[in-house]
């Protein structure tokens, strides 16, 4: 390419970047000063229906539920957004991850119903990974699960398949599934299929952006009223990219 051509492109990459770093902190900023308002308006809420307890008028009563759930889903919103913003802002740590370990660490966290049982039936591997980062992964994957299952018992099975430079891992439930026709946009920020069970739409966007990341794949595999399977591979780093 020609020299001038060449740094012609350079420096407009640059103002790019620049440009793309500038709406980052803006949007950072934003979402960070909205935090403690949106919290401070779910606290009030609380404390009204405390307050009123089962005293209120029925439509009072109703306006105040509509009040609590929807600024608890902007609570949500707000901290998914902040979360996918800050996916790729940080350095990664780079260190050695037992995923059997902190898939059972997540599985306790998230406090599944009893009915529904985690089951790890095979080899799992030690990833090197920002353990941050893949935690995000597994848990909003195991959330998901449990999530979307609806009532009654089930399992949720995690594996793993070694490949040539890689790892496969599989989340596996038994839930409702995913439509043909939204089984690429479950990715997409702010894709919700499920409107009546509460939720952002930014959780899996931001999975696939911390697996793409790692210059891994992402994808999921469903047969409606049978259940998911979302799979994604994680590099097989050498030890050495862990931090000392
Ligand atoms: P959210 O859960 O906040 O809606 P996600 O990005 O995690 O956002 O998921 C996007 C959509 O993908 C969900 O609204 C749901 O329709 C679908 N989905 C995700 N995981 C599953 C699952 N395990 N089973 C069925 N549907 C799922």
């Amino acid at each position: 390419m020609h020299r001038d051509a060449s740094a012609d492109l350079e420096g407009r990459v640059r103002e790019l970047e620049a440009q793309l770093e500038d709406q980052r902190r803006l949007t950072y900023g934003a979402l960070h000063d909205l935090k403690s308002p949106v919290r401070g308006i779910a606290q009030l809420a609380e404390w009204i229906a405390e307050e009123l307890g089962g005293e209120a008028d029925p439509e009072v009563a109703e306006w105040l539920t509509l009040l609590q759930q929807r600024s608890r889903r902007l609570t949500v919103l707000v901290q998914d957004l902040l979360s996918y913003i800050l996916a790729d802002a940080r350095e990664p740590d780079l260190v050695a991850v037992s995923t059997r370990d902190l898939v059972q660490e997540i599985w306790v966290d998230i406090h599944p119903p009893v009915d529904v049982d985690l089951l790890i039936p095979g080899a799992m591997p030690v990833l090197v990974a920002d353990h941050l980062a893949l935690r995000q992964v597994f848990a909003n994957l195991l959330e998901n699960a449990v999530k979307y299952r609806g009532e009654g018992p089930g399992q949720v099975i995690v594996q793993s398949r070694e490949l040539d430079d890689s790892y496969e891992l599989a989340v596996i439930d038994d839930g409702p599934g995913i439509p043909d026709k939204a089984v690429d946009k479950v990715f997409d920020p702010f894709y919700r299929g499920q409107s009546k069970i509460e939720g952002s739409g930014v959780g899996l966007a931001l999975v696939a952006r911390v697996v793409k990341s790692m210059g891994a794949k992402i994808w999921v595999e469903s047969e409606l009223g049978e259940g998911s399977t979302f799979l994604f591979t994680w590099p097989k780093l050498p030890l050495s990219h862990t931090r000392a």
